[in-house]
């Protein structure tokens, strides 16, 4: 691949979501261009050969842009969707009686079937349970057999496929499904870099996803995302084990009361950049722009705030899969990020420096990178580079949000598409150390046309470099 040497204007990486809307060679070769890091592939919607051929066409427009991108799978986990509706879509008014049942069946207005074969033997009379995504609302007055007899506490419109939530009921299945396993193989047999998996409640659930993988071969960057009441609870176990996580706020916000969920979305961002993993804020960032070219004051304004938040990555849904502008809606995350990047206040670093205060030792990548940190406050650098062997030191860096690129040199090239998803990080796949790092960063600086006279270099041990241990130094970049 020619690499491209134009660096985008935001260090807030895009994940865009691909579908029938965007998935043609053109317009995936606009959406790079316009500043997708990520194309996200939903295993919830599509077969098959729609993602392989996506997958190839993606590949073909970063050869064409010579622009990098990773590609994530999201793996459905155990989403309960409604079957087949005949004449859609269905009213159901307050008050009426609905059916949902196991048995196959064609649905109407007062029966449907359900995904989820053992929803009679999980909830009781009196429980609510909320479809398409809480705007309709039933409450169980009894089971038979195979049906589910529900009142319509909130009515509204359904249509197929449209998903269950039951929050507070344990479902008493496994999160990784055996669809997601096939999902997986899939995805990793057609070189996809990342995986996020959906309903995500315990540590395990993640250990698990990683475990199938690595039985496959492979070490994709896995995403635990956070949808659920218990993932809220095991959040700390989960960043143990999770490679980043995703703020999923469509399904969080049924299985949460919605009021919850500006806090909840800071409080989550905050946690996982603490624990140096990237997080991505998804789900309605853009919405309207599904149907029309500007978004409303309120998107605009929430995206900004979840830069402001600190978020790694920004996301785009249906907006980019399925609506009518998604080239304008990758744009518009871009001049939101590049925008609210200049202007945003200052990081609220407190909990950063009180790492090692409850008598833990600081692990020295910590350490590291909170000099690093303070050393870009008080000398002006142009970049910083950090040759990696696992992404970790960049990762740290990164938490910071710093002002420069942080341009990460790894030999692996899955450290580099992982490390896609790390604010302003720059990833450069390379084969050997460089002999001389101050030529290496200066021809760097100059092919961007960056202008400054100091790089720093930044490098952990067993990094790119055999011979460093911990090791930070300004590297003279002016004219030779
Ligand atoms: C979400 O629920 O916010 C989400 C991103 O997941 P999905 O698109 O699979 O509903």
């Amino acid at each position: 691949m020619m690499a491209n040497t134009t660096l985008s204007k935001h260090k807030t990486k895009i994940v865009a979501t691909i579908g029938p809307a965007s998935d043609s060679p053109e317009m995936l070769e606009r959406l790079i261009r316009a500043g997708m890091n990520i194309a996200r592939l939903n295993f919830s919607h599509g077969d098959f050969s729609d993602h392989a051929s996506r997958i190839t066409r993606i590949r073909a427009a970063e050869k064409t842009t010579g622009m990098r991108v990773a590609i994530m799978a999201d793996l459905p986990g155990p989403k309960m969707r409604l079957g087949k509706i005949a004449a859609e879509p269905i009213q159901l008014l307050t008050g009426d009686r609905f059916i949902l049942t196991s048995d196959d069946i064609i649905g109407d207005r007062q029966r449907v079937s359900m995904s989820f074969k053992q929803l009679g033997k999980v909830v009781k009379s009196g429980d609510r349970l909320f479809l398409n995504d809480g705007l309709v609302q039933l409450i169980v007055e009894k089971i038979t057999d195979s049906d589910v007899h529900c009142k319509v506490a909130i009515g509204g419109e359904l249509r197929s496929r449209k998903g269950l939530n039951l929050p507070g009921i344990k479902l008493g299945i496994d999160v990784f499904t055996d669809h997601d396993r096939s999902c997986l193989e899939f995805a990793l047999q057609n070189g996809v870099d990342a995986i996020s998996q959906s309903f995500v409640e315990t540590a395990d659930d993640i250990i698990n996803v990683r475990a199938a993988a690595n039985g496959m071969g492979k070490q994709p960057f896995i995403i635990a995302k956070i949808e659920r009441a218990d993932a809220l609870i095991n959040i700390d176990e989960i960043l143990k084990v999770t490679d980043g996580i995703m703020v999923a706020r469509g399904d969080l916000g049924v299985e949460v009361p919605i009021h919850e969920m500006a806090i909840l979305q800071k409080q989550l961002i905050y946690k996982s950049r603490m624990a140096g993993k990237p997080v991505i804020t998804a789900t309605q960032m853009l919405e309207s722009m599904t149907e029309n070219r500007l978004p409303t004051r309120a998107e605009a304004t929430d995206v900004a705030n979840a830069i402001i938040d600190g978020t790694d990555c920004i996301m785009l849904s249906g907006e980019s899969a399925m609506g009518k502008f998604p080239e304008e809606a990758v744009t518009m995350l871009a001049d939101i990020a590049n925008h609210t990047e200049a202007h945003r206040p200052p990081n609220n670093l407190k909990g950063f420096y009180e790492i090692g205060d409850d008598n833990k030792p600081i692990k020295a990548a910590e350490a590291l990178s909170t000099i690093v940190e303070n050393a870009l406050r008080t000398v002006s650098c142009v970049s910083v580079f950090i040759p990696t062997r696992t992404g970790k030191t960049a990762r740290m860096i990164s938490r910071f949000s710093p002002e420069v690129w942080i341009v990460a040199l790894s030999q692996s090239n899955t450290v580099c598409q992982g490390l896609a998803f790390s604010y302003g990080v720059y990833p450069v796949h390379l084969n050997e150390t460089p002999e001389n790092w101050s030529d290496f960063a200066r021809d760097w600086i100059n092919e961007r046309q960056l202008k400054g006279s100091i790089a720093m270099l930044v490098a952990g041990p067993s990094s790119l470099d055999p011979k460093s241990n911990y090791r930070l130094e300004f590297l003279p970049v002016g004219k030779k």
